[in-house]
């Protein structure tokens, strides 16, 4: 009951250490965000590159031009023959 740590794959990310596809997943620990390899060993803190002073200066920001660019791993759906 106390696991909870949410790893979510990245679709299209190769691991920068084994090269794999479709194998890194991140998660949120500690208030930080983590990318970590399930084939090798790699594991990363991720540093996103936002800018929230520039959300601070909008306005007329809705909630969802927020949510959108606030998301910033997307997760195409499966293919559709
Ligand atoms: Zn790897």
């Amino acid at each position: 009951m106390a696991y909870s740590k949410t790893r979510r794959f990245v679709a299209g990310a190769a691991c920068p250490k084994c090269s794999s596809m479709d194998k890194i997943v991140v998660y949120a620990e500690d208030g930080k965000d983590y990318r970590e390899c399930v084939a090798c060993d790699y594991k990363d803190e991720m540093r996103f590159e936002q800018h929230p002073r520039a959300l601070e200066t909008r306005v007329n920001t809705t909630e969802d031009q927020i949510a959108a660019e606030t998301q910033v791993i997307q997760f195409p759906p499966p293919d559709d023959e």
